[in-house]
């Protein structure tokens, strides 16, 4: 049997183990047991940062997470239903418990029916072998390394294998789940779980998957450090149709991800007003460039995205290429103009704009846009139009836009100059 203790040691803060010792203690008090699992356990061979803890009890979890959020003053969020909770510790350090669980697929693709269970049922039901090791935590066997499935030896072999023939068939989400991490640990989907994989597509299972399941997996792909290797792998797989019927590969698709990490690090870099950005939705949106108004609105709606993240999504498919072409023209335009256009756009329709425009004019215009009108704002204020007489509605609206148009052309420099225009406007109805 092999122990980890001093690879825990190596890898978690001192915090950490005093935590997971305490879970021990506590778990042994109760008369239950408690094992660190999944890619907690996982990234504790590959030496790579995990945040996540994940813990598995043998017992009742939420009893658990309650007596040991008591003790530590720590807080607790418990899900009744899934027999799950979490404990933040006032160092901030969060674990997720989760009752030992089986479960069965009544049918394919359907969500399981869960029955609270043995630690060994619990691992079984996981998706790959990397991810089905546990660590105890209980006294006499700390550390002690549990793996059932030789996730070990496939860590080593660098390979992501299924637990059994029929688990993309139970659920079609690890699909995309194993393309996930085949490409961010660098290993390889063995051949016969890619049969396995191949099999699940053809049969399309994939459409029996609860949306919001399969848009959660859609998003974790877009949200990894680089997610055009994950997006291409799944092109292999022919694989694409779960995300969108018509959804192909766009050949310059890598250069534009490329270009939009490359605009979004300089965003972070430069834009005075950091509104953070959602880069995974940058992504999504270059992906379905290609792709109709409708059938945009088709993926959104079928995946139930929330309504900003469908506006800015649709919101670029629909003007992007009017709104490059007169960016990118050599012509002189005014600032004001530049303003009109992106103003309108959410920040991740622009940063793509910025992305896939070839003209260093065009990319130089957005970069303004952020850099200096998108924060500027009129000397005059609300207040000062009002004492003109002005009541808010359109015509008060109309007149702060003018003023501030003219502003972002440099025609006004003083607080005076706008206002004696203020006074011209006040006086006729725009
Ligand atoms: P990450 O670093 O991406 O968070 P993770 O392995 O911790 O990786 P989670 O999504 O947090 O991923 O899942 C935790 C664990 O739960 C996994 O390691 C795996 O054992 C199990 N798991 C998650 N989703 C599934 C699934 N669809 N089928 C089977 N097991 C799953």
């Amino acid at each position: 049997m092999q122990n980890l203790s001093e690879k825990m040691r190596d890898c978690f803060s001192q915090s950490t183990m005093m935590l997971l010792k305490k879970v021990g203690d506590i778990s042994k008090d109760m008369g239950y047991k408690a094992y660190l699992i999944g890619g907690t356990v996982r990234d504790l061979f590959l030496r790579k940062e995990n945040l996540d803890i994940d813990i598995v009890i043998e017992g009742d979890a939420i009893l658990f997470g309650e007596r040991l959020a008591r003790e530590l003053h720590g807080i607790i969020i418990s899900h009744k239903r899934f027999g799950t909770c979490t404990v933040t510790t006032p160092e901030y350090i969060k674990i997720d418990f989760a009752t030992a669980r089986r479960e069965t697929y009544v049918k394919p693709a359907a969500l399981p029916t869960v029955e609270f269970s043995s630690f060994r049922d619990d691992l079984s039901r996981r998706d790959f072998t990397v991810n089905a090791m546990a660590i105890s935590l209980n006294e006499g066997e700390f550390g002690n390394l549990i793996d059932y499935f030789d996730g070990m030896g496939d860590i080593e072999k660098k390979r992501i294998k299924a637990l059994h023939d029929k688990s993309f068939v139970d659920d079609p989400t690890r699909i995309l789940r194993g393309i996930r991490l085949e490409k961010r640990l660098g290993f390889t989907i063995e051949p016969h779980t890619a049969n396995l994989i191949r099999k699940s597509i053809e049969q399309e299972i994939y459409k029996k998957v609860k949306e919001p399941r399969l848009r959660d997996e859609i998003m974790l792909v877009l949200k990894e450090k680089e997610p055009f290797h994950i997006i291409k792998r799944i092109d292999e797989f022919r694989a694409l149709k779960i995300i969108h019927p018509y959804l192909k590969l766009h050949k310059d698709l890598g250069g534009i991800f490329t270009a939009i990490d490359e605009a979004c690090g300089w965003y972070n870099n430069n834009s005075p007003r950091k509104r953070s950005v959602e880069k995974w939705l940058i992504y999504l949106m270059a992906l379905f460039s290609d792709i109709s108004h409708d059938g945009t609105m088709y993926f959104c709606n079928k995946f139930e995205l929330k309504r900003g993240e469908k506006l800015r999504v649709i919101s670029y498919n629909r003007q992007s290429g009017r709104i490059l072409k007169t960016l990118n023209a050599r012509r002189k335009i005014l600032p004001s103009k530049i303003y009109r256009l992106l103003e309108p756009l959410s920040h991740e329709a622009t940063l793509l704009l910025m992305a896939v425009s070839r003209s260093d004019i065009g990319k130089g215009r957005i970069m303004e846009f952020f850099h200096k009108y998108n924060g500027m704002r009129t000397a005059v204020k609300g207040d000062d139009i009002k004492a003109l007489g002005v009541k808010n509605g359109a015509h008060f609206a109309r007149i702060m836009e003018k003023i501030l148009y003219k502003k972002l052309d440099g025609i006004f420099r003083t607080k005076e100059e706008e206002l004696a225009y203020a006074k011209k406007l006040a006086k006729r109805r725009l």
